[in-house]
């Protein structure tokens, strides 16, 4: 039997349905639309086409998003500075920087400069250690993107024994802590693991978010697994496939997600989730 296919879009449309009514509730407590800042270094076509798409969704539900453009050759100092001004920004409720910087910035620099309250992908130091210590609010929208569609195909997590292929601190790291709170058994396997597919072959729900097209194959999968494929590649024909050779595992997992068309789908909508929970808290603590 082939693999039920976990699509993203009903998610989607559901939170649609559910941020609009949010949005409209913020403008009118607020008397302005929530916004986010976009912050944007360099000419990474990649994070431009993101920024956009970003962008397009904000205005759909009813958000303002605002574009911040640095120069590539944008130095340190010019990084803190947009940050803080931002941070301070009374019109600004959430702040998303774009990924990769230019390599001679550093990231770090965003994570301890953001306002922890805007940080609505959950990079910054203290909302770091919030979802370590199960007190988050705000996390990285990946990561939250694949609970929601476990979630809502009712993909049992306590006691399952889940295994995630990467360990990046934007996706394989916070997704681990975030299955940990619903009490799974989580494995983390990297680049270093030896004999992957030992491990990937115990997995009941197995997430894969490397990079590599048909990193995981048939053999690699358990029997009757739901396999969440975070992965996004291009391929010389241009075409984008995941981290899992989807046409052969589907015939071994129970379930498994499609690329595109699955996590792919939430990702910005998670973002501005996030922007919308960050406004209506800082709104609570004026009032
Ligand atoms: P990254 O490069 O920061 O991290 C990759 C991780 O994979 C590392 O932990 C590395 O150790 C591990 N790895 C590399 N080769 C491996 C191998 N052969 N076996 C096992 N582990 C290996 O990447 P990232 O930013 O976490 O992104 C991972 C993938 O997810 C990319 O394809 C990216 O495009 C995609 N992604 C998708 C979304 C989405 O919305 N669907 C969001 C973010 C990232």
């Amino acid at each position: 039997v082939s693999a039920r296919i976990l699509e993203g879009r009903p998610i989607a449309e559901a939170l649609r349905t559910r941020l609009k009514r949010q949005a409209i509730d913020f403008q009118r407590r607020a008397g302005r639309p929530a916004t986010i800042a976009v912050l944007h270094v360099g000419t990474d076509d990649a994070s431009l086409v993101y920024a956009r798409a970003i962008e397009r969704t904000a205005l759909q539900l009813g958000l303002e998003s605002r574009a911040v453009a640095l120069p590539a050759q944008a130095q340190e100092s010019d990084l803190v500075r947009a940050l803080v001004r931002l941070s301070d920004d009374r019109g600004v409720d959430g702040i998303l920087v774009q990924l990769p910087l230019p390599r001679h910035l550093s990231q770090r620099t965003i994570a301890e400069m953001m306002d922890p309250r805007k940080d609505v992908d959950g990079i910054s130091v203290t909302n770091v250690g919030n979802l370590f210590l199960r007190q988050q609010s705000l996390v990285p929208s990946t990561p939250a993107a694949v609970v929601s569609l476990l979630d809502h195909y009712r993909v049992p997590l306590s006691g399952k024994r889940v295994v995630i292929v990467g360990a990046s601190n934007v996706v394989g790291k916070p997704l681990a802590f975030l299955l940990l709170q619903r009490d799974a058994t989580v494995t983390v396997c990297h680049i270093a693991t030896r004999d992957l597919a030992k491990w990937t072959q115990q997995a009941e729900v197995l997430v894969v978010a490397v990079g590599k097209p048909h990193l995981i194959h048939a053999d690699m999968v358990r029997p009757g697994a739901t396999v969440i494929d975070v992965g996004i590649n291009t391929l010389p024909d241009h075409s984008i496939v995941g981290d899992v050779d989807f046409e052969t595992v589907r015939e071994v997992a129970g379930a498994i997600t499609p690329v595109p068309g699955g996590i792919g789908q939430l990702t910005n909508i998670m973002v501005l989730r996030q922007t919308l929970l960050a406004a209506l808290l800082q709104l609570r603590e004026l009032v």
